[in-house]
């Protein structure tokens, strides 16, 4: 057993450092507090992280995910496909504009839809897919898109844990028609809360920032219904100071993912996988335990080594889908997708750890006694 006389090592660390306080003070101090400069700061130099595209932000990537399906008119009638190894995000922003969820399985070693399974599940009244970019890994974008473009259907991205992420050197929430990224306090960036919408296209970049704001862009003009689904610039100015870190962090989460690569050396622990082409920035660094999952979890917290199980249940076990899904006869095959969600647990990966923290880490995965 590894030494417990020791502090647990975190297995997430928000940062709100003494630059995040300062630049909320100096916003709540300037009276401008909604959605003023600091957001349309914050949207230009997002772009930057997704290939110039048009940025929208919103108070949050459930936000940003539905009212970008919004956007696109999806609603009732339409089919959208989702994977069911999800936060449960994916498919809320979903249900909520009236579409119905089709699950679609996951590819086991990028846990990210598979095209194979996406293909089979089109029917005449599939309107779009919803790649997520699961642990910050990205989805096999190149083979999603050709699938997409072949059956004319919408691709939206959910990028909320992968800023950064790029296949071939494309950034994730630059492929698909539209992308949607969280700034929710342990993503890889936050603005304590906040999503942004990222697009190619500005008409729909345009209705994005009506539906965000009561379908206004002059004042009490309204042009179609919309919400109010606004970022602070409270918000904006916390999220610009984490936007100067995100490309030092992301390099400390992959050089950390590196470490633990090398350092555990245990057979029955499969690390991460990463395709070729894919720049994996590790929102988490997930190992499959096949069989003693659980039992190495309570291994772990005896060893005072933080981890995590995302996600225990998959989406279409969850109540709201599960029982509709059940009424109605309709029972998903999602073989990964179950194997995955009783295989997997997240490590400690965040730029916060120290190397002695990864060695502990690697060293509590190697000693687990349910294994050897
Ligand atoms: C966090 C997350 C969301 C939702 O983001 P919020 O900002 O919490 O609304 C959606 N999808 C995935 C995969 C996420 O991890």
């Amino acid at each position: 057993m590894t030494n417990t006389n020791q502090q647990p090592v975190p297995a997430a660390s928000p940062v709100i450092g003494e630059a995040e306080i300062a630049a909320a003070v100096r916003v709540m101090r300037s009276g401008r507090v909604v959605q003023g400069p600091e957001v349309a700061a914050f949207e230009e130099e997002f772009s930057g992280l997704v290939g110039g595209r048009h940025c929208v932000a919103v108070n949050s990537g459930t936000s940003a995910l539905y009212l970008l399906l919004l956007a696109l008119g999806i609603g009732r009638g339409d089919e959208v496909i989702v994977p069911s190894f999800s936060f449960a995000a994916s498919a809320n922003a979903v249900r909520l504009t009236g579409a119905e969820v089709v699950f679609a399985d996951i590819e086991p070693d990028s846990f990210g839809l598979d095209p194979a399974a996406v293909e089979a599940a089109v029917t005449p009244r599939t309107a779009a897919v919803m790649p997520v970019h699961l642990y910050g890994h990205p989805a096999a974008m190149d083979r999603l898109t050709r699938v997409a473009g072949k059956h004319r259907l919408a691709v939206v991205e959910d990028a909320c844990q992968a800023h950064a992420a790029a296949l071939n050197g494309t950034p994730v929430g630059a492929f698909g028609t539209g992308g949607a990224f969280s700034f929710y306090p342990t993503k890889n960036m936050h603005a304590l809360e906040g999503g942004m919408v990222t697009t190619g296209d500005a008409e729909l970049a345009r209705t994005l920032r009506l539906l965000r704001n009561q379908g206004m862009e002059q004042r009490y003009a309204n042009e179609i219904v919309g919400a109010n689904m606004r970022m602070t610039d409270v918000s904006a100015a916390v999220g610009r100071v984490q936007l100067t870190r995100i490309g030092a962090w992301t390099e400390q989460r992959r050089a950390n993912a590196a470490h633990l690569d090398a350092d555990i050396t245990v057979p029955g622990v499969t690390t991460p996988p990463v395709a070729e082409g894919a720049r994996h920035v590790y929102h988490q660094y997930t190992v499959r335990v096949p069989g003693v999952r659980d039992a190495a979890m309570a291994e772990l917290a005896e060893a005072g080594i933080g981890h995590a199980v995302y996600y225990p249940t998959p989406i279409h076990r969850l109540k709201p889908y599960w029982e509709p899904d059940q009424k109605a006869g309709r029972f998903w095959d999602l073989p990964e997708t179950e194997r995955a969600a009783a295989e997997v647990v997240s490590l400690p990966v965040h730029p916060s750890l120290t190397a002695e923290d990864l060695k502990r880490v690697a060293a509590a995965v190697n000693a687990l006694e349910v294994i050897l």
